[in-house]
């Protein structure tokens, strides 16, 4: 009896347990089941988005559901002209006028720059129409345009942007490419860009960057209240260090609005090719089909031969990097030299090679790199020169490049001065750093 009793007590005390364990079952039942729903759910919503039929649907709706109002955003090229820009709307002709007479009696518009921000909004209701615009006229301020739906004339104000300008400088040594690491620094993809565009005369980014070359820069970053970047403006200054090669650039306003870069002698970075790589010498035998003086048959000469007395030092005729100095068969010692990535040059039948060419090595435009022989397939001292535009020959005598400015007299002084600023400037900036 006693022992019964306890029996009962004891399965009393079990039934708990069971009752936990069968809850706990049927709650995990129960969530599988309901997460299997749920999941059920969301493929099927998944699915019928992912129908085409559906999508159809969906975009011809909010195609018919036409904003009223259109804004445009247009950024100012070289070549362009406010009337090439007003030509760009999609607007009528008298429309066009109309704007055309608002910008061109703004005075601060006077003058259109390059990278000037434009931005149309457009009203599509009835006709399309302009209701208002903004023309950037530098990176802080603006003039706004607006005008009434009645009214053809636009009201006119200036607004100054909130921005500050802050000049940064950056520097550091290129461990893997210099796009990498420019944008380690934090440096915006489009001041890598410029700065890439402005070093193009002398480099080839792909081959002239070795481990270890490093740069310096300073540009210009426009920050809003909140402390955020929001654009950034020119570049003040650079430096690229290539194989311990100091290759400087500097700003400078040449006239008003029209700024240019240049090293520092005061020469503009925008090189030419010498059409003539030496001095004294004559004009023997130009670019064309000709009766080859040894072969005796017409053949294709596709360089430019200058007669000279041997020993006549020859030039680099621009800024690169020598890819082969050696041998060259019929055209004897010769230099090749990569300006860059559209332009290599050749002179060949040296007599001998200048100091210190050899393959790999960067001259600058007017070193010697040889003088003139008559070694390989020659009749005579004379120098053989040779253009290669996009690894073709060309004429090189009827070449067409932008001619390297050289400032000189009272634009030189004003340029050293400039020059000077920038310096000083640039040792602010880095005493800030360290
Ligand atoms: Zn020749």
């Amino acid at each position: 009896m006693k022992l019964k009793i306890l029996k009962t007590f004891n399965i009393r005390e079990h039934s708990i347990f069971i009752w936990m364990i069968l809850i706990a079952i049927v709650a995990a039942i129960l969530s599988t089941v309901f997460s299997n729903i749920k999941s059920e759910q969301t493929h099927q919503i998944k699915s019928s988005l992912d129908n085409i039929y559906l999508k159809k649907v969906i975009k011809e709706i909010t195609s018919n559901l036409e904003p009223r109002y259109t804004t445009l955003q247009y950024v100012s090229k070289s070549g362009d002209t406010y009337q090439s820009i007003v030509n760009k709307l999609s607007i009528s002709t008298d429309e066009k006028k109309v704007l055309l007479d608002n910008i061109l009696n703004e005075k601060s518009l006077k003058i259109l720059k390059i990278n000037q921000k434009f931005s149309f909004k457009l009203d599509n209701l009835a006709k399309v129409k302009i209701i208002e615009f903004i023309i950037e006229t530098d990176k802080k301020n603006e003039i706004y345009f607006s005008r009434s739906e009645t009214e053809s004339k636009f009201v006119s104000k200036k607004i100054k942007k909130n921005f500050r300008k802050n000049l940064v400088y950056k520097e550091t040594i290129i461990t893997d490419s210099l796009y990498n690491s420019a944008i380690k620094l934090g440096i915006k993809p489009n001041v890598i860009i410029e700065f890439a565009r402005l070093y193009g005369f002398q480099v080839d980014f792909q081959r002239d960057i070795w481990k270890n070359d490093s740069f310096q820069i300073i540009y210009e970053e426009f920050i809003n209240d909140n402390n955020k970047i929001v654009d950034t403006g020119e570049i003040i200054f650079a430096n690229l260090n290539l194989q311990n090669d100091d290759l400087q650039l500097y700003k400078y306003e040449y006239e008003k609005n029209k700024i240019d870069y240049f090293d520092e002698n005061g020469k503009s970075i925008r090189k030419t090719l010498m059409k003539t790589p030496i001095n004294g010498a004559r004009l023997s035998s130009s670019y064309g089909k000709r009766k080859h003086p040894i072969l005796g048959y017409t053949k294709m000469h596709t360089g430019t031969d200058f007669a000279a007395p041997k020993g006549t030092p020859i030039m680099a005729s621009g800024d690169g990097k020598v890819s082969k100095a050696g041998w060259c068969g019929g055209g004897g010692n010769c230099v090749k030299i990569k300006h860059n990535s559209t332009y290599q040059t050749v002179y060949a039948h040296m007599s001998k090679f200048g100091k210190g060419i050899k393959k790999g090595v960067r001259v600058k435009q007017g070193q010697i790199i040889g003088y003139v022989g008559s070694t390989g397939m020659s009749t005579g001292p004379h120098l053989h020169y040779e253009v290669i535009e996009n690894g073709r020959k060309v004429n090189s005598q009827k070449l067409k490049l932008p001619s390297g400015k050289i400032l000189k007299g009272e634009e030189r002084k004003k340029f050293e001065v400039s020059k000077i600023k920038i310096d000083v400037l640039k040792s602010n900036l880095i005493s800030k750093i360290n």
